[in-house]
């Protein structure tokens, strides 16, 4: 059986992993010659805290409050497209609390998976991607995010996951080599972190080695397709690539694949930016968010990685300094010694979330074509349950019982 995966990001490799693993002919087929999408530039933190979805209670009102601020974390554009009002009025709809306190488990349950695969791979000899279980803070200078940091840390200790409130003098001794000045932080030792672009180069080094094949440079536009079958992939340089199985993983552009096939998928790319400044010292020990200014803050080797902003605006590759300066400025409110440089627009990467309107990923089958399955929609959680991913993909193609439920990820729900 011959399985085309599009999309070589982390969900397209780690798929292609498990199931090469379990003997399956698979090729990985991407656009780019050198995929530097949003797998590589993230902020590497591997995260069971992050088990609220991003449609809950009360992030309309502050999305509409952020629209109108050209530096703030969150904006989405305004355009005149079907699309996107089919997704703001499903993410309106998920944003109640029954919706999330379903999800929450299930996020928990499929980051913990991750994380122990991400053990699994680092315990080989061949791999190193500087894994590391430091934990994530998050931290806050206003009294009303001290509220939600509260909740978060209190929900988090009814699902069974390691979470405390701390104050400045009790964060600055977990961080004694940079200077803290919050309100407090809450804490969550059991997240851990990674370089991604690391880890997106050893996978792809080792999976090549193990028989995975690879198409780069080969950007789909179309299918063959008969009686509820794809029969084979269309390049835009016109190959027709016959096909047994297809994994739709195309992050971001999974929504516009998924339309040539006739599917509706509720999807938009949530842009973010980051740069990497060397920093040996002055710096946090573990990752850090940053509440108020949605920041994250990761130290990697003698490097510093300082991420942000979530913009809904289609797939436009256009750097906007504006929201980077915005990132950048938010950090010495919290790290006084700390004031990253801008740095030239080319040494600023970007990438885009794959964001479902419900905060859950689409995986699974899709009714509509019985050789299909889409593996994507991870949001701001992709690096972290990648593995995880691959593997239930490869136990869904066994026809194995997965190693979680996964109802709630259904494509077609
Ligand atoms: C600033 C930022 C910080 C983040 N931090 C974290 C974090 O700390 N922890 C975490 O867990 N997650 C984080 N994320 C989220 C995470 O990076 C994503 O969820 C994840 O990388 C998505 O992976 P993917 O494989 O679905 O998509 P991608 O990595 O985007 O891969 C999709 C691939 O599909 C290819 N493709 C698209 N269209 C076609 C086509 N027509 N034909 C062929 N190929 C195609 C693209 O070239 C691309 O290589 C962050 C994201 C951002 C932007």
């Amino acid at each position: 059986m011959k399985i085309h995966i599009i999309g070589g990001g982390i969900i397209g490799w780690s798929t292609a992993w498990y199931l090469n693993q379990k003997g399956f002919e698979v090729t990985i087929i991407d656009k780019e010659k050198t995929s530097n999408g949003c797998s590589h530039g993230n902020s590497g933190i591997i995260v069971p805290s992050h088990f609220i979805p991003l449609a809950a209670p009360g992030v309309i009102a502050k999305g509409i409050k952020w629209m109108f601020d050209a530096k703030s974390p969150f904006y989405i554009k305004p355009r005149m497209n079907l699309e996107l009002f089919q997704w703001l009025w499903q993410f309106y709809r998920s944003c109640t609390p029954e919706r999330a306190s379903k999800a929450m488990p299930a996020l928990l349950e499929f980051n913990q998976l991750s994380k122990s695969l991400y053990h699994q791979f680092f315990d080989k000899e061949e791999f190193d991607f500087f894994l590391q279980d430091k934990g994530l803070m998050m931290f806050y200078k206003s009294s009303k995010a001290e509220k939600e940091e509260k909740e978060l840390v209190e929900k988090a200790q009814e699902l069974g996951l390691d979470a405390k409130i701390l104050d400045n003098a009790q964060a600055q001794q977990l961080n004694p080599n940079v200077k803290i000045d919050v309100l407090g932080a809450s804490y969550f030792p059991s997240d851990s972190h990674l370089d991604p672009n690391v880890f997106m180069t050893q996978i792809q080094e080792r999976g090549l080695k193990s028989g995975i094949q690879q198409m780069s440079s080969c950007a789909i536009k179309g299918f063959q397709t008969k009686k509820g079958r794809i029969e084979s992939l269309i390049s835009t340089n016109g190959k027709v690539i016959p096909s047994d199985l297809i994994i739709l993983a195309a992050g971001g552009w999974s929504a516009h694949l998924a339309k040539q096939l006739g599917i509706r998928l509720l999807l938009q790319g949530g842009k973010g930016y980051s740069i990497t400044v060397d920093q040996h010292d002055n710096k946090p020990e573990m990752p850090v968010i940053l509440n108020e200014a949605k920041v994250a803050l990761t130290p990697l080797d003698n490097k510093l990685r300082i991420a942000g902003t979530l913009e809904i605006g289609g797939l436009r590759e256009k750097i906007n300094l504006k929201r980077m300066q915005g990132i950048l400025e938010s950090v010495p409110h919290y790290f006084p010694t700390l004031h990253p440089k801008m740095l030239p627009k080319e040494q600023i990467w970007h990438g885009f979330r794959p964001c479902t309107p419900d905060g859950l990923p689409y995986i699974g089958k899709h009714p509509k074509f019985n050789n299909l399955i889409l593996a994507t929609g991870h949001a701001m959680m992709g690096m972290s349950t990648g593995p995880a991913t691959g593997l239930l993909v490869s136990e869904i193609l066994q026809g194995k019982k997965t190693s979680m439920n996964i109802d709630l990820f259904d494509p077609a729900r």
